[in-house]
């Protein structure tokens, strides 16, 4: 009993509370409330595993309830992305609600307000309002259309709604207090002229309520009983009640609680940042696997466990912090090690011929798929007398802390033979062009024979060149070489971008049991890294994104 208290984290704590206080476990409600103006990303993933994971705990339902009040920025082409996103991770939505099914509800409850004197249509431009809301230290003031008549204002709102006024001419604030000291409370507009068509309501409404206003009735509509939100909304909490207590009536009153945003190293995180770096080609699109969207971690490679895993370890905090990419990449390197079907490719290659392996021969190795799951099975890759090596496996002379291929030295190559190299070839220029080795026939791997289990310092991985299938292969690095690029009052984000983030590599070879690869499958390129096929890779052309090196060269960076 202890032991489970002690991994409560402190939203789920402030739940068994309110659940020791009187509340009925079967009320407990939460949701998901993204606004459809970009893709989801990681920091998203946190929210989406906090609510959908709170929902599970306690079989709660949990809505996904788009946010949809602005539609200067919102599409349709987000809200698919969202849900697929979402779906992806593995986790089901109770409803899928949107708060513009609530303008008409927003609007009746705003003539109400107005009724009661607690709510007035201001003429004055934001520039005007925004000059009198005073200071945290000083009392804002009272607009000149503070005190206008009940009815006049209820005539202006209708006119604000059925499009008699431009935008920027008119707003509905709530009349709460100028000299407050939440300047949130400060007489808060709740609507605004827009003159936007919207994705689902088209050309219906005129005036669009504020976040503060559609939220937390939204919730009220929905019966959520917990809103989870960032912490930048904690000073809205206030506003939030404010509000709900104008609406109330019965049933369960929800009850905003604020968490920290996931941060992380090495990226930036905004949508508004986000959609720059798509808009200015900066990346190629929303899902570059570049991006720390899901969409752009999926293309990637990550699977939903790995996201879902550093989310949990990660965890949720009170306060702001940035957790470093290297837990993420951990995560993926992790479960792929655990589950990604190992192969062999070759991304340097320089040719290797075995020259007292018959010419003509072709052997059928197996293979085991994965060293961690036996399950996994076994494959056969060929074998012949000319194979590729990766080039920075072979140097004519090395000391004695090079435990790969060198003349007059053995290597093991993987799932195959120990070879030992006698020369090699070379250009006019003096590049090697050819390695020439003999091989020992009877220390094939798996075949029991004392050779076979010989032990020899290196082992190489190596693809058959008549077999071979040449692919393309897309070397990924971060996006950004700075721990916090937007983290700079005197600079912009953008200058931080690393201009290596991304290396085509048109001339790696493929063992061909990847010519039946399909897009978004994952391997471990053996000695390599994780790599996965891209959605446009095709029979003809493969294509791989790496995903995680195999070890993290970051960590090694840093320490010189
Ligand atoms: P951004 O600032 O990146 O544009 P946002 O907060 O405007 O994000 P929303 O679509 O409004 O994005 O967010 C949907 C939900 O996800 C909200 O509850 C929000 O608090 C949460 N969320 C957004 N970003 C993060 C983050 N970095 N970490 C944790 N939760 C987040
Ligand atoms: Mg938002």
């Amino acid at each position: 009993m202890s032991e489970e208290k002690k991994s409560l984290n402190f939203l789920e704590q402030i739940i068994e509370e309110d659940l020791k206080k009187g509340l009925e476990k079967n009320k407990l409600r939460f949701r998901f409330p993204p606004e459809p103006n970009g893709y989801l990303h990681i920091g998203h993933a946190s929210s989406i595993c906090l609510n959908f994971g709170l929902g599970l705990k306690y079989n709660a339902p949990v809505n996904l309830r788009f946010d949809d009040t602005n539609p200067s920025k919102e599409e349709q082409e987000y809200v698919d992305a969202i849900k697929n996103d979402i779906k992806w991770l593995g986790f089901k939505w109770d409803k899928e609600l949107y708060a513009s099914d609530y303008f008409q509800q927003l609007y009746q409850w705003a003539i109400n307000l107005i009724k009661k004197g607690k709510a007035y249509v201001d003429d004055q431009s934001s520039e005007e309002i925004a000059k009198q809301k005073g200071t945290p230290t000083q009392p804002g003031t009272n607009s000149p259309f503070r005190d206008r008549p009940i009815k006049e204002n209820l005539e202006l709102f209708e006119k604000m709604k059925n499009g008699e006024f431009p935008e920027g001419s008119h707003v509905l604030r709530a009349k709460i207090n100028m000299a407050s000291s939440n300047m949130l409370l400060r007489d808060p507009i709740m609507y605004r002229v827009l003159r936007k068509a919207h994705h689902r309501t088209r050309t219906d409404w005129n005036i669009y309520p504020m976040y503060d206003w559609a939220h937390g009735e939204s919730d009220y509509i929905e019966q959520v009983s917990h809103s989870l939100c960032t912490l930048e909304f904690k000073p809205h909490r206030d506003l939030y009640n404010w509000f709900l207590d104008q609406v109330y009536t019965t049933n369960l009153r929800p009850k905003q609680r604020e968490f920290a945003r996931r941060n992380i190293s090495y990226t930036v995180m905004s949508k508004r940042k986000l959609l720059e770096l798509v808009q200015e080609n900066y990346v190629s699109g929303w899902d570059d696997p570049r991006m720390p969207t899901i969409s752009g971690l999926r293309r990637r490679g990550y699977t939903p466990k790995s996201i879902i895993k550093f989310s949990e370890v990660a965890g949720i905090a009170k306060r702001d912090n940035v957790t470093d990419v290297a837990l993420l990449e951990f995560c993926v390197r992790d479960h792929l090690n655990k589950t990604a079907p190992r192969v062999m490719a070759v991304l340097n290659p320089v040719k290797l011929v075995i020259t007292n392996y018959p010419k003509d021969k072709e052997e059928w190795l197996e293979a085991e798929n994965n060293p961690e799951d036996e399950s996994a099975g076994t494959r056969q890759v060929p074998f012949s007398r000319e194979i590729y090596i990766e080039r920075e496996d072979f140097k004519e002379e090395a000391n004695k802390k090079f435990f790969r291929l060198s003349l007059g030295k053995e290597v093991r190559l993987k799932n195959a033979y120990i070879i030992k190299a006698e020369s090699v070839l070379k250009d006019i220029e003096g590049n090697i062009i050819e390695i020439h080795c003999s091989y020992d026939s009877l220390s094939k791997s798996g075949s029991g024979t004392e050779e076979s289990k010989r032990k020899v310092k290196g082992t190489l991985h190596w693809v058959s060149i008549k077999h071979a299938v040449k692919a393309e292969v897309r070397l990924y690095d971060r996006l950004f070489i700075d721990e916090a690029p937007d983290n700079y009052k005197d600079r912009n984000y953008k200058e931080f971008i690393n201009p290596n983030s991304l290396i085509t590599n048109k001339n790696t070879y493929v063992e061909p049991s990847l010519l039946s690869a399909k897009p978004l499958d994952r391997f471990q390129f053996q000695r390599l890294g994780y790599f996965c096929v891209d959605l446009d890779s095709t029979k003809d052309h493969l294509i791989f994104n790496r995903t995680v090196p195999l070890r993290d060269s970051w960590a090694k960076i840093k320490q010189k």
